[in-house]
């Protein structure tokens, strides 16, 4: 039989030009494609349930007789038809119907009905069922199978969809779809027959468990899963080799520009800093490129780091890029190298998108010039930034850029051809097992020890009628000369509203807090008009900051130890951490007052209560974990890493390390089975992660 891998779907019956290219709308370009698009869910149509045995929210098959059918004048007109069947009565109710559908429901018809019965005014109602009517002289059978329901897109219905797996399954076997996963492997991880898991899958018998299938449990699905997470695994080491392919300049330890730097930086640096910054040493002296990731907590000296990872490139006559997601985070970055380098005459350059016209194509001449340090935002990675030689990249807080954007640096290098080193910074712990399957691709550092004299930050929950007295306090702490921010929370995903709020607390603020200096910053400001406030609010000119989350990464004010959050229960627990991560960075004793409306959720206060409870990004990072899900805390759309068909990180976690070692036994002895397998699971162009 032919590979199904090689078989077009325009073999299969019924597909012409116009589906074919619905389809490859969602990447189903062959049947062993279609082979792989498989149910989110089923539905069980293999039996008929008696009325009477219904049960409210139970999706079933039902047959009876058309007792009466009726037009009611409720909220909305609607048709009611009265159906029994000798067991018990329901209504079927209709808000869309034309006058040949009411016809057709004449008392005496005899119906088979599909759909969700709920409870309704007077007893179980469906709305909107699917039915048909049945003639009495042929019996109507039932379905054989569970009925699968598929991922669809706008012009696909599931008819189509069950029509085309019908043809694609009459075409599997073992020869047609082979199992790249070799037998050895297969009996060390218990797993099944592929063509027999997929088989299952999109026709499940009528015995199958529902519920299983639902929790992600049934054998055929652990098959699969594990084969989509070994695939993901694969394509993450594939990149690493593809990136430790390429040659990096080799940058010897450097000497005399860290002793000036750590002499005139006024504090010795930590162990766990001297420790990552030697493995980064390292690394850096290799002739491959570096592919480093440094997890520290919000706060751990993270800046430090990347500094004497800098130094060792500028020493050795490169040039350094490093990138932040924010444009505030930037030129905070910015205003440091610029005062730890300049004193050691390095000249810093600064590129952000909102640079334009002859400042820009100054700092774009400066930089192909060879400007040794270029600190901007993502408006690095543009193609028309040419370094002349550069090094090093260094990009804070990665989970907000992607892989690819990673990639896009490979072409950066020095003349184009030397791959520079990358260091990558992220105060957003990830559990380790996530960490495993997210950065497969990198080695990873831990800054695992705070600068010393750092008292953890008190954080209490108030409910929001107790506003008043939270301003006061506000006021009592700015009066003993501490500083204090008031962040408002994203309101309906819109930064427009989530900016007013902050105007109207602000004005709010000034007016309760009459001799306080507040100040506003918010996503809609000027950068200018930004960089103006940070910088007041920095040197103390400013006692409170009304603020969005525009503050939550990387700002750094060491006086401030009083942070307000509204409406904290708007907000995942990773962020909650990094915005809190503000207070507590000098020696005063910190506070952080989660100002939430009541009345919150179970899960809600749950998660507010771990705030209170712990100040360890890693511990918060776990519990977020548990509590929402891996794709909603590393941002699926941010790292385009996590989106898969069967897998769910949060469920199948534990196979992950099984996963890892199947993915090196596969690399070492089966590697002709690498690339079949990313064909399989990944669509065109994501296999090195460009989404
Ligand atoms: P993050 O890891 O969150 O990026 P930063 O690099 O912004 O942390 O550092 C937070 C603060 O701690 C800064 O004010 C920085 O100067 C200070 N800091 C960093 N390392 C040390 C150290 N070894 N001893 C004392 N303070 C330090
Ligand atoms: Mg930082």
């Amino acid at each position: 039989m032919t590979e199904l891998a090689k078989v077009p779907v325009t073999a299969l019956k019924g597909v012409g030009a116009a589906l074919e290219e619905k389809l490859a709308r969602v990447g189903l370009e062959n049947l062993q494609d279609i082979l792989f698009h498989l149910p989110l869910r089923y539905q069980d149509r293999t039996r008929v349930i008696p009325i009477g045995a219904l049960r409210p929210g139970q999706d079933a098959v039902i047959e009876g007789v058309v007792s009466g059918a009726d037009v009611v004048m409720g909220k909305r007109r609607s048709l009611l038809v009265r159906l029994q069947d000798g067991s018990g009565t329901l209504n079927l109710r209709f808000y869309h119907f034309s006058q040949a559908q009411k016809d057709g429901l004449k008392r005496g018809t005899h119906l088979r009905c599909y759909g969700e019965a709920r409870p309704g005014a007077s007893g179980l109602e469906i709305y909107h069922p699917e039915y048909r009517a049945l003639n009495d002289a042929t019996p109507a059978p039932v379905e054989q199978t569970l009925t699968p329901i598929y991922p669809t897109t706008e012009g696909l219905t599931q008819q189509r969809l069950r029509q085309l797996s019908q043809q694609a399954l009459a075409r599997l076997g073992p020869n047609s779809l082979p199992d790249w996963l070799p037998a050895e492997l297969a009996r060390d991880y218990q797993l099944g027959p592929l063509d027999e898991a997929i088989r299952y899958l999109h026709r499940p018998p009528p015995d199958a468990d529902l519920e299983e299938l639902a929790e992600g449990r049934h054998w055929a699905q652990h098959r699969l899963v594990f084969e989509e997470l070994l695939t993901h695994q694969l394509s993450l080491q594939r990149l690493r080799e593809s990136l430790r392919a390429q040659q990096a300049p080799q940058l010897p330890p450097a000497r005399k520009l860290p002793q000036r730097f750590l002499k005139n930086l006024g504090f010795a640096p930590t162990g766990a800093q001297q420790r990552v910054g030697a493995e980064i040493a390292y690394d850096l002296a290799q002739p491959e490129p570096m592919l480093r990731l440094v997890q520290g907590d919000v706060g751990a000296g993270k800046t430090v780091v990347a500094a004497l990872a800098a130094l060792q490139a500028l020493e050795a006559g490169y040039q350094v890029a490093l990138m932040a997601p924010t444009e505030i985070l930037a030129e905070q970055h910015f205003l440091n190298f610029s005062k730890w380098l300049e004193p050691l005459g390095i000249e810093v350059a600064w590129l952000a998108g909102k640079l334009k016209g002859k400042a820009r194509s100054a700092a774009l001449e400066k930089i192909a010039d060879g400007m040794p340090m270029v600190v901007g935002t993502h408006a690095l990675f543009q193609d028309e930034v040419k370094f002349k030689r550069l090094a090093l990249v260094i990009i804070d807080e990665q989970h907000r850029f992607g892989v690819q954007q990673r990639l896009a640096l490979r072409q950066k290098g020095v003349d184009g051809r030397l791959c520079p080193h990358q260091l990558i910074m992220t105060a957003t712990p990830i559990p380790r097992t996530l960490a495993m399957s997210a950065y497969a691709d990198l080695d990873t550092s831990i800054l695992d020890e705070l600068p010393p004299g750092r008292t953890p930050v008190n954080t209490v929950l108030v409910a929001d009628s107790r506003r008043i007295e939270v301003i006061e306090r506000v006021r009592a702490a700015c009066q003993e000369g501490r500083q204090a921010y008031w962040v408002c929370t994203l309101i309906e995903e819109s930064e427009e509203l989530t900016c007013q709020a902050a105007e109207t607390t602000y004005e709010e603020l000034s007016s309760a807090l009459g001799e306080l200096r507040v100040g506003l910053i918010h996503g809609r400001m000027k950068a200018a008009d930004k960089a103006v406030v940070m910088q007041a609010f920095k040197e103390g000119l400013l006692q409170l900051l009304v603020a969005t989350t525009v503050i939550e990464v990387g700002v750094d004010v060491p006086n401030a130890s009083l942070m307000i959050i509204e409406n904290p229960e708007r907000l995942g627990l990773a962020q909650l951490h990094q915005l809190r991560g503000r207070v507590g960075r000098g020696s005063a004793a910190s506070h952080c007052v989660l100002l939430y409306h009541p009345p919150l959720s179970h899960i809600g206060r749950e998660r507010l209560a771990i705030m209170r409870e712990t100040c360890d990004g890693f511990v918060i990072a776990e519990r977020d974990l548990e509590l929402r899900g891996p794709g909603e805390m590393l941002g699926t759309r941010q790292t385009g890493l996590l989106q898969f068909k069967v897998a769910d990180l949060m469920r199948d976690a534990d196979l992950l390390p099984a996963v890892r070692d199947a993915a090196q036994a596969l690399l070492a002895r089966w590697p002709q089975h690498v690339s079949p397998l990313l064909a399989r699971w990944l669509r065109h162009g994501q296999q090195y992660g460009q989404v």
